[in-house]
């Protein structure tokens, strides 16, 4: 049986199960990256350009932890995942920077996944794939369909509160993680990447942290998408990066509507997207007088400087809940 790898890092957090799902309906057995460590960080440092940001460099470590495991690596090149909208640069051009700064890598599958360009969607990457494996076209349509609906359900059970990994162990039907726990307390909301937020290795834990501090976290795929797209669609100007609609709309919110007591937004040090975005969100939040923490995170981030922050900031969030 052949094996495809899929880095755990990037939007793996967004996608996995459904391309997970997908090439196991076709037949293939799928393994992604062990969890970020030391050691898939400092590979990432060797080779990755010193100018990329945190979650690239981390990316390139997942790949080579991976390399020698697999067939295939599956690296998609994501220009737009909706209408009018763009991912990332640094996405776009990811299996060119891997493959041209890796040596020795197995053939990498990279379909163009471009919304806004005929000939250039999910389908047509579907059919692309079915073809570049040898698998009948309309087993790899059956396949996604399935693994589509799945992904949706898994999507559904992070809006009911659980964090990317616990809803796979739920989808998965693991036993004992089915019942989602409802917790009293503050309440915080993470805006960021996907990656940096359930990365517990480049946040250095910060989700499992509020808990232990028993604050309710919320994250912008814990809301419905609906709610996201209104407060994006109030904008003086339209944001044209998924990512960046993701936060915009998130902290927007959670400052209007009044459901967390304050802000956590975790930024990447090198991210062009952040800057602008991360500006946006804490210049609203200055003006509205809300509790705002800005965490930037980079490989040289301190554990002791992050932690006082952070105690500092839900101290602050406690003396504010007492008046
Ligand atoms: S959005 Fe920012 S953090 Fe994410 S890949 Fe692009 S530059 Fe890096």
């Amino acid at each position: 049986m052949q094996i495809i790898g899929i880095p755990r890092a990037l939007l793996f957090y967004h996608y996995y199960p459904l391309w997970r799902d997908f090439f196991t309906g076709l037949g293939l057995k799928v393994v992604e990256s062990n969890p970020t460590n030391r050691a898939i960080l400092l590979g990432g440092l060797q080779t990755a350009v010193d100018e990329t940001c945190l979650p690239v460099k981390i990316f390139y470590g997942h790949v080579q932890e991976l390399k020698d495991r697999v067939d295939y690596l599956f690296i998609p090149r994501l220009v737009s995942v909706e209408k009018q909208a763009y991912i990332c640069p640094k996405l776009l051009g990811l299996p060119d920077m891997v493959r041209h700064s890796l040596p020795d890598l197995p053939p990498l599958i990279s379909p163009t996944i471009n919304f806004n360009r005929r000939g250039q969607g999910l389908y047509n990457a579907v059919f692309e794939l079915a073809a570049l494996l040898k698998v009948n076209p309309l087993k790899a349509l059956y396949a996604f369909g399935r693994a589509r609906g799945r992904w949706r359900y898994w999507q559904g059970l992070q809006q009911r509160g659980l964090s990317p990994l616990r809803a796979l162990e739920v989808l998965d039907g693991k036993p004992g993680v089915a019942a989602i726990k409802k917790a009293s307390g503050l309440r915080v909301g993470v805006l960021g990447h996907p990656y940096n937020i359930y990365d517990p290795y480049i946040n250095m834990g910060l989700l499992e942290r509020l808990r232990d501090m028993n604050i309710i976290v919320q994250t912008p795929e814990m809301l419905p998408p609906g709610i996201i797209a209104s407060h994006v669609s109030q904008l003086p100007k339209k944001l044209f990066w998924t990512l960046g609609q993701y936060v915009m709309g998130a902290g927007g919110h959670f400052m209007q509507d009044g459901n967390v007591d304050g802000i956590i937004h975790l930024i990447s040090f090198g991210c062009g997207p952040d800057s602008l975005v991360g500006e946006l969100v804490e210049r609203r939040a200055r003006r509205e007088g809300f509790p705002f923490l800005l965490l930037t995170l980079d490989e040289h981030s301190g554990e002791t400087g992050f932690l006082t922050r952070l105690e500092a900031f839900v101290d602050t969030l406690k003396w504010r809940q007492k008046e």
